[in-house]
């Protein structure tokens, strides 16, 4: 099955609740405009049930098939939220909210899951129940944890569950995805280093701690280079140092803070536990004290191996064999639908965006082309992971 013929008549439909979603972004939690569109659209389309304020604005619908043989359900997740960044494109649906932006696609990640449900509503042509899970605050508010904390998965008894992003870069029409990790875990540091402050002519009568501070940052760069096995991945990476404010004081303390990419625990340990000797030792060197502050971010994103390769045995009946890429190497970033997959077995896929900016750019725009790429995606799952009997 190509592109589903049904879905491409809802094209411009779904098109302009995408475009309606973009002009009224969100931050974070803050997403009631779009939670409130998509429950009213939800029962428009005669779903069995639309729950409201999982994960505090999060919505959660089902949509039973004709048939209940299998007993199956089946989970699929799209993200609500928006950045907090202006946006620099001008045009008809430009966001009317100053400095927020739909700058990461979800308002096309939650118009091509409402394009779905409707279909599938319309439709019931499978034999088991499908979810629709609606989140917010993906962009660093742990908002599919949040609704996985309020009992999503049991309440609904989610068996699957599966997440797609768009990506910039890869052409429309193509999905990409692995058996393993595909996104990144986060974690954020940040390092406190206590000197002695003294005039600055008189460094023998102080402990420097911007030097200090300076050493610390270049040692820690051996990390990655040195420590972490060359065919594992890992990224640390410095984002802001403070320290001082005169030309002719040392001052008494440094601060500086970053974050730390992995793709497994092992190599997160192994970083973390490098960082603390480092740091220490250095610190121990030149009789200061540092203290070390690990923030844990997402959880890597980790596919499960058999639905993964049925997410891309989906994504190929939609899209041909040759548009999917079942080996993607991982991406750095962070992604929270990762907590989702330490609940339940599930597959996160890649679907291309075309030649747009990149995420999180401000002339960044969701590709409407995609639509029924994605919407079919979703559809077929659905009906492939539970077929009804004829
Ligand atoms: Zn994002
Ligand atoms: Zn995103």
């Amino acid at each position: 099955m190509p592109v589903n013929n049904r879905i491409s008549a809802f094209h411009n439909e779904i098109t302009e609740w995408r475009q309606t979603i973009h002009q009224h972004p969100g931050l974070l939690y803050d997403v009631e405009e779009t939670a409130a569109l998509v429950a009213s659209k939800l029962r428009e389309f005669g779903v069995d049930e639309v729950v409201e304020g999982i994960g505090r604005t999060g919505v959660v619908a089902v949509i039973k098939g004709r048939q209940n043989g299998s007993g199956r359900t089946i989970g699929m997740r799209a993200d609500m939220d928006a950045l907090p960044i202006h946006e620099k494109n001008d045009g008809p649906y430009k966001s009317k909210y100053d400095g927020k932006m739909h700058a990461c696609g979800h308002d096309g990640h939650t118009a091509m899951l409402l394009g779905a449900a409707k279909y599938l509503a319309e439709t019931r042509n499978f034999d088991g129940t499908a979810v629709v899970i609606f989140q917010p605050a993906e962009e660093g508010g742990a908002g599919g944890k949040a609704m996985v904390d309020d009992g999503m998965m049991e309440r609904f008894g989610v068996d699957e569950v599966y997440g797609l992003h768009n990506l910039p870069g890869l052409p429309v029409g193509e999905f990409a995805i692995n058996d393993g990790a595909m996104m990144a875990g986060t974690d954020e540091f940040t390092i406190t280093l206590e000197g002695a402050g003294a005039h600055a002519a008189m460094p023998h009568m102080g402990r420097d701690p911007i030097m200090v501070a300076s050493q610390m940052v270049q040692a820690l760069q051996s990390i990655v280079s040195r420590n972490v096995d060359p065919l594992s991945s890992a990224v640390l990476t410095v984002t802001a140092i403070h320290a001082g404010k005169a030309y002719n004081v040392i001052p008494q303390d440094a601060k500086f803070w970053g974050t730390v990419r992995t793709l497994n625990d092992e190599v997160r340990e192994q970083v973390f536990a490098r960082m603390k000797t480092l740091l220490e030792g250095i610190a121990a060197a030149h009789e200061m004290t540092v203290k070390i502050e690990i923030n844990a971010g997402y959880p890597v994103t980790v596919n499960h191996t058999e639905q993964a390769r049925f997410a891309a045995d989906v994504a190929r009946d939609v899209v041909g064999m040759e548009r999917v890429d079942a080996d993607r190497l991982p991406v750095m970033g962070g992604e929270d639908f990762s907590y989702m997959l330490l609940e339940r077995p599930g597959a996160f896929i890649f679907m291309g965006n075309g030649d747009s900016a990149g995420l999180h750019h401000e002339e960044y725009d969701f590709n409407d082309d995609a639509i029924p790429v994605g919407a079919s995606y979703w559809a077929k799952l659905v009906e492939k992971a539970m077929p009804a009997a004829a």
